[in-house]
């Protein structure tokens, strides 16, 4: 304000008169004017100078350097089994679900059981009858006697000797023990049980824990220290 004050002291001329004859006063007055505003933008400008001088001498302009976005680099997530920001699930590599032995079956996909047939040798019985003939003792196997037919064996020249044998392929019971073989029902014969995965709850993957799972990463620019801008001389 003291170099103000000191233009305005200095500023007053003497009234002149010009080519046309008319005062000049109006003229002069507002030439004043003019020189007072220029001195009081001088001071504003001089004054910002000596606060910051930066301001002065540099000039900010957005970083230069590759990639960076308002002092941010944005680079692609390099974290070790980060893809597009997912981690693959290695209990089911990605399927989701997981394959497991079955437990009915233990992986066989059938199941055996054992049921009592009916033997089929003895119809059930446990032993059958078998004939042993022997010979006629009354005609000496030849069936007749004197020229008639034998009353003791009726001619067959045998004696009818019936016994029952034990049934040999059911050892006498009368039934047979059979494996019969069905499909499981648990894995519908496959063998194996198809769950959703534990491990990733069925989803096959895991959010980067480093991209947080949005496959892209941000350092701070080291050119700009992640401000955006740099200072360059005028
Ligand atoms: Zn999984
Ligand atoms: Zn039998
Ligand atoms: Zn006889
Ligand atoms: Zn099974
Ligand atoms: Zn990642
Ligand atoms: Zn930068």
């Amino acid at each position: 304000m003291e170099a103000v004050n000191h233009v305005k002291n200095s500023a007053v001329e003497p009234e002149t008169i010009n080519k046309t004859g008319r005062s000049s006063k109006s003229l002069m007055s507002r030439g004043n004017i003019i020189k007072k505003v220029f001195v009081i933008l001088v001071t504003i400008f001089c004054s910002a100078v000596i606060t910051n001088e930066n301001l002065y001498a540099q000039r900010a302009v957005d970083c230069p350097a590759s990639g960076c976005r308002n002092g941010q680099i944005v680079r692609r997530c390099t974290a070790s089994g980060c893809y597009n920001g997912a981690i693959m699930c290695r209990t089911c590599n990605g399927n989701r679900q997981i394959r497991t032995s079955c437990s009915s079956c233990r992986g066989s996909g059938q199941i055996s059981s054992t049921v009592q047939n009916r033997c089929s040798e003895c119809n059930g019985a446990g032993s059958f009858p078998r004939n042993n003939p022997t010979t006629c003792t009354s005609c000496s196997g030849r069936g007749e006697r004197q020229g008639r037919t034998c009353g003791t064996c009726r001619g067959k020249g045998q004696i009818d000797n019936i016994s029952n044998i034990a049934c040999r392929p059911c050892g006498a019971r009368g039934t047979k023990t059979e494996t019969v073989t069905n499909r499981c029902s648990s894995c519908s014969g496959s063998g194996n049980i198809t769950s959703s995965c534990g491990t990733c709850s069925g989803r096959g993957s895991f959010s980067c824990n480093t991209c947080k799972g949005y496959a892209e990463v941000q350092d701070r620019c080291d050119r700009c220290r992640g401000s955006g801008k740099i200072y360059v001389a005028e």
